[in-house]
């Protein structure tokens, strides 16, 4: 199996994990008679720290489901222009739920300034969209995004009476690194979505919290954009045996990430123009000069490392990503600007 750094989403389900989703007891979730969704949605819910949480097929579909529950057609909603609702979700808010989207510029450490998020706030005025929700995103960029200052976007949300929506993919990420719990990483948002197919390992699924009346409304989206699943207890019940055993170990993943970043400075010193960009939690950014990315990656990949270097380069720790691995990939590296 090939060392895959493009992204935490290419991890395969532990054989621990396939057994719990054979054993799975299922039922057809759209009559609600499926137990190992129930029982996962239920302990999303409580970890959260909300009354309610459904299962989604993927975090786009959960995202969408979320804007559409919070925002009527003609509303608009405040993200940044990189968040990944707005920029990498084949503009669904806008195509699906005819919600247009107000992104703004992230300041250096990737928040949302709360002077340009007041600013894209519309007056009360026939001429305008009704700003409606403020979206972020935690982790950004593998960033955490600092706690004082969520908490402060709340609160000027509800002051200024706009809804809040986080787009949690990697925000189990945020808690271990943090050592918060979830729930207090949730705190003041109406509604989270969370990803157990990147870092977490699972092949599918994500959940979307709310409150019951927002769920309820979210689950009459999730049918409108494509339907119920049915016997999908088996897919929970992965993410489930995600939530009780791979959350803790992503402080693994954080450290071969500072391992590699490490390595990489040592390695890349000599290298003109090669530089670590950052290393945030589970990622690293790295800029490898233009002439070498092409080589790089076919070097990389003819050792079975896959990444696709550019002048901002993403790689990515995960579960399938071991410590000698992370030793593998730095002696690759150094053999092709060694040559
Ligand atoms: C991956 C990701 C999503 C979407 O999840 P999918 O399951 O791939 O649809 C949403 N937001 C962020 C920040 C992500 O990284």
């Amino acid at each position: 199996m090939p060392i895959d750094l493009r992204s935490d989403t290419v991890t395969r389900p532990t054989p621990a994990m396939r057994e719990a989703m054979h054993k799975a007891p299922v039922g057809d979730d759209v009559f609600g008679d499926d137990p190992s969704i129930n029982a996962f949605q239920e302990a999303v819910a409580a970890r959260a720290g909300y009354p309610a949480a459904l299962f989604f097929p993927t975090g786009t579909q959960s995202n969408l489901a979320a804007l559409m529950s919070h925002c009527q057609r003609g509303d608009e909603f405040i993200a940044g222009q990189n968040a990944h609702l707005y920029k990498y979700e084949a503009g669904g808010a806008a195509v699906l739920g005819s919600i247009q989207p107000q992104p703004i510029q992230h300041e250096e450490d990737g928040t949302l300034s709360l002077d340009r998020i007041a600013a894209a706030i519309k007056q009360d005025d026939f001429h305008y969209a009704c700003t409606r929700l403020v979206a972020l995103e935690n982790t950004f960029h593998g960033r955490v995004i600092p706690q004082k200052y969520l908490n402060e976007v709340t609160a000027f949300a509800a002051d200024r009476g706009l809804a809040t929506h986080l787009d949690g993919a990697r925000l189990f990420n945020a808690s271990v690194a943090t050592g918060l719990p979830l729930s207090s990483l949730c705190n003041g948002f109406e509604s989270v979505s969370l990803c157990f197919s990147k870092g977490l390992g699972a092949p599918v699924g994500s959940v979307l919290v709310g409150s019951d009346e927002f769920i309820a409304t979210a689950k009459r989206i999730r049918k409108m954009l494509g339907g119920g699943m049915r016997q999908a207890g088996i897919l929970a019940a992965g993410c489930h045996y995600a939530l009780d055993h791979h959350v803790q170990r992503l402080a693994d993943d954080h450290c071969h990430a500072r391992l590699l970043a490490d390595g990489l400075r040592d390695g890349l010193a000599e290298v003109k123009g090669a530089e670590v960009l950052s290393c945030d939690t589970n990622m690293v950014f790295v800029r490898f000069p233009e002439q070498y990315c092409a080589d790089l990656q076919t070097h990389m990949a003819a050792h079975d490392v896959l990444m696709a270097p550019s002048q901002k380069t993403r790689l990515v720790t995960h579960l399938d990503v071991s410590r000698e691995d992370v030793q593998k990939i730095l002696d690759v590296m150094a053999a092709f600007f060694r040559a």
